[in-house]
């Protein structure tokens, strides 16, 4: 009994800080375990989870009356080959502060979202896509191994061609707690993206640009308020530079507190929406920047999501063939329902490694909306009906709503995923659809 407490002080922390998702919504109450690298075991509980930072908007980083496993102390680099880009993590490490081991050694994470505040496990577990998904498929493809710890405290290693891999590599951390990942890094020749922002009117026309965009990084800012969906398409490529220095972004500023809900209506959304689409001439721009400043936009805001106050925000994302994209934005005219934050982006046809990765071909929209009751709701259930008539998907990670009828339409290879969770594993989101 004595020997078992050492133990569990050592490399078990028992906390009580409050974990939210990003989005704020839902708002649950859970336990919270943060075990050590040292751990053989997992801590006995009825429903866990693993928690990196977050940064999943809804409910799939969280689990009511479970307990949350935070890997905020899983946060040591093991191995890195500079010559050939091939790092081992474990899984609590940052994007961030990955950035600032990798980029000075010339290489860049092969695939990032559009915040560095994200772990090497979360990026795992929800297969995440970036700016280069066209040519780089998701982050999954870029790891070629790693390492799992189930509940009956079997630890295995596991590749691509491993079905465990495949269930676990977007299995929204339901099979598992990931300890460590080694995967492939992408070679820049120095921290300085050269950027093109071009305008455009109408969907044919987006479609046009990004068909004939030839950079390795493309999205597009859209206003779906317009009458014709408008927006800014912006592709960038690493480029060389004789400042070759990599600078930390600094938070530039922090959003002191929850911004009263009436501030976000449409008529705020259409005045920013204008202003923003009249930053860039007609003719585009193009511009060397830092890769912070194009990568991560929002980093520079801290506790930018406090900005929706405080019933929080949801953010519905989807993917649907190109087909389906009209209708979308005509339900989103047609109801105001404006988004400050509406990213559109073609995805390419590289196949995604996880039974239940979101990526597939076609297009990607996310849109933020913040929470007005039933309305919201209602607005976000027509959008699904579009996606469903389409044969498209919503993505889990930006998910507090979907139906399970939704998800299931959504992810096809959810039954062969199921035989490979954990029975000790669970969320929030997981009961829910
Ligand atoms: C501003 C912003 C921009 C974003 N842009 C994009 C984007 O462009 N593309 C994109 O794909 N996503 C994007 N996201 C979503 C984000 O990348 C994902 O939600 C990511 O998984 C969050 O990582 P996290 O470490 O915060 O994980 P959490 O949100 O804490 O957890 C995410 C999932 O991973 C599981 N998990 C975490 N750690 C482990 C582990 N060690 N072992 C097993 N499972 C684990 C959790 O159980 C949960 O299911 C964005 C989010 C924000 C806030």
């Amino acid at each position: 009994m004595y020997e078992k407490l050492v133990y569990l002080e050592l490399h078990i922390k028992l906390d009580c800080r409050t974990m939210l998702s990003w989005g704020g919504y839902p708002k649950v109450s859970q336990s919270i375990v943060s075990i050590s690298s040292r751990l053989s075991k997992l801590p006995k509980a009825l429903s866990l989870l693993p928690y990196g930072l977050g940064r999943s908007y809804g409910d799939s980083c969280l689990n009511e009356g479970g307990t949350l496993i935070l890997t905020d102390r899983l946060n040591h680099l093991i191995e890195f080959d500079r010559d050939k880009g091939l790092l081992t993590t474990e899984s609590g490490v940052s994007f961030a502060d990955l950035l600032n081991v990798v980029v000075p050694a010339g290489w860049f994470i092969p695939v990032s979202p559009g915040t560095k505040f994200v772990t090497v496990g979360g990026a795992i577990a929800n297969d995440i896509h970036g700016k280069n998904h066209h040519v780089a498929g998701t982050f999954g493809r870029h790891v070629t191994s790693l390492e799992l710890l189930r509940s009956d405290g079997t630890r295995t290693d596991l590749t691509p061609n491993d079905d465990l891999f495949r269930a676990t590599v977007g299995g929204l951390g339901l099979t598992g707690l990931i300890t460590k990942a080694t995967f492939s890094l992408t070679k820049i020749p120095s921290p300085f993206v050269l950027v093109h922002s071009l305008p455009f009117k109408g969907l044919d026309r987006f479609f046009e640009i990004s068909e004939n965009s030839n950079s390795d990084y493309t999205v597009a800012w859209v206003d779906c308020l317009s009458k014709t969906p408008r927006g800014i398409f912006m592709e960038g490529d690493f480029t060389e530079s004789s400042q070759r220095e990599y600078k930390p972004q600094k938070e530039i500023i922090t959003f002191p507190f929850y911004a009263p809900g009436f501030l976000l209506n449409s008529l705020s959304i259409q005045l920013f929406n204008e202003i923003y689409f009249q930053r860039v001439p007609t003719k585009g721009t193009k511009k060397t920047v830092s890769l912070n400043p194009f990568f991560y936009p929002l980093d520079s805001i801290h506790n930018w999501n406090k900005m929706y106050g405080k019933a929080g925000f949801l953010q519905w994302q989807c993917v649907v063939p190109k087909e389906g994209i009209g209708e979308i934005f005509s339900i989103l005219r047609k109801n105001r329902a404006g988004s400050f934050l509406a990213v559109l982006k073609t995805f390419g046809d590289a196949q995604s490694p996880g039974l239940l990765s979101f990526p597939r071909a076609g297009v990607t929209l996310a849109l933020d909306f913040p929470i007005r009751g039933l309305e919201t709701f209602k607005v976000l259930d027509l959008l699904d009906s579009v996606v469903r008539e389409h044969r498209g998907a919503l993505y889990p990670a930006k998910d507090a709503r979907m139906s399970k009828e939704m998800f299931t339409l959504s992810f096809p290879k959810l039954t062969e995923f199921k035989k490979f969770i954990d029975p000790h594993f669970s969320s929030s989101f997981w009961r829910r659809v």
